[in-house]
């Protein structure tokens, strides 16, 4: 056996190196999108190539998209979309096996149009699939090795090492994202059941949820906090559940000894879910949905941003379903009173930031907001 110089034996230990901080990027971040790139610029480095990508397969429109494009042209690479079986990416993704284009120039499975459209000039690729118990899921490449020179066989098998990890972590996130629906359908379903006994608070939940999240996506919240208001809204009256329906389905006005009942149910809805570790996070926007911007809610009595975010946010969706929902004793108010009623109370009962977004997707989406008031009364 030939014996390995001090060079070669560098080279190695980089390549190795590379391929274990990989490894310790997937227990620093649980974003998807942000390991891949993580992992694509390792890739990138090690193989000295100057760009680096991730196509995905969407298997309905037959079509490869990039999930990842580092390099000078990856942004615009991005837009594009490649055509089933088309490219050195279509072949690979087809036959499932690794591919080594010295010069793309001869290779008459090249597909011309992305550098066409990026201006980016591809000279030389290797690329390699993403497998995951036995099916093909993806395709990475890495593309012109620096220096004019050319990728190796030993290029090729660290890239599928790298790739099988990128693979991984797909996979991972694919089942941790069905995961996450499952536990949200359960939990619709759950709040649905208790809701169907009573047809004026039949879907209240619902809609507050869908007014809160419209609410959130103006304020610009990220993905997970997108996920941790949406089940917040969903579990806000989870408490009224231990309020009998006497009290609760009253047609008339209430005493003062059964409206302290009914204000018992924020914190009721505490109690019922502060045994389940994973969603102590969604606890506050319970607690706190019905305190008011001014200090005079409840349980209380909190004061403006003392008042966590996500409860002020509902309570702005809640207020709104309460006006616009029909309730025994009255039909729901038009949208017009409901809009000024949460616009003059910006700043005394709602959180104005809260308010304004609300009243700005009134204003540039009312179809939306009309929709979903009209499933309720149906
Ligand atoms: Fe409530």
């Amino acid at each position: 056996m030939k014996e390995k110089n001090c060079e070669e034996l560098q080279r190695e230990v980089e390549r190795l190196k590379s391929l274990l901080d990989i490894s310790l990027k997937f227990g620093s971040t649980l974003d998807l999108q942000e390991l891949l790139n993580l992992i694509m610029e390792i890739a990138k480095k090690t193989l000295d190539a100057e760009a680096s990508s991730i196509f995905q397969i969407d298997e309905e429109k037959r079509e490869l998209f990039f999930v990842v494009a580092t390099g000078e042209k990856g942004k615009e690479a991005k837009t594009i979309r490649i055509p089933w079986g088309k490219g050195i990416a279509g072949w690979v993704a087809e036959h499932g096996k690794p591919l080594l284009v010295p010069d793309v120039s001869k290779d008459p499975r090249f597909f011309q149009d992305v550098d066409k459209k990026t201006g980016f000039k591809t000279k030389s690729i290797l690329a390699v699939p993403l497998i995951r118990k036995g099916k093909v899921i993806g395709v990475a490449e890495v593309i012109n090795k620096k220096g004019g020179g050319e990728f190796t066989v030993e290029d090729t098998i660290l890239f599928e090492a790298i790739a099988e990890q990128a693979a991984v972590a797909m996979e991972n996130a694919k089942l941790y994202s069905q995961l996450e629906n499952l536990f949200l359908s359960s939990i619709r379903a759950i709040v649905n059941a208790i809701e169907e006994k009573d047809e004026y608070t039949r879907g209240h939940t619902g809609r507050v949820t869908e007014y809160s999240l419209l609410i959130g996506k103006r304020l610009g919240l990220s993905n997970d906090e997108i996920k941790t208001l949406e089940l917040s809204a969903l579990l806000h009256d989870v408490g009224k559940i231990g309020i009998p329906d006497s009290i609760l389905r009253k047609p008339g006005r209430l005493t003062d000894e059964e409206y302290a009942v009914i204000k018992s149910h924020p914190l009721r809805g505490v109690k019922i879910l502060e045994p389940i570790e994973n969603i102590k996070h969604i606890l506050p926007g319970i607690k706190h949905h019905h305190e008011r911007y001014d200090g005079k809610g409840y349980p209380d009595g909190l004061k403006g941003k003392k008042i966590p975010f996500y409860a002020r946010i509902i309570a702005v969706a809640d207020a709104f379903d309460a006006m616009t929902s029909d309730r025994p004793y009255r039909k729901g108010l038009p949208i017009e009173i409901a809009r000024k009623e949460i616009e003059e109370n910006r700043g005394t009962q709602f959180d104005p930031e809260c308010a304004d977004a609300f009243l700005r997707e009134l204003d540039e989406n009312p179809e939306r907001i009309e929709e979903i008031i009209k499933r309720g009364r149906e």
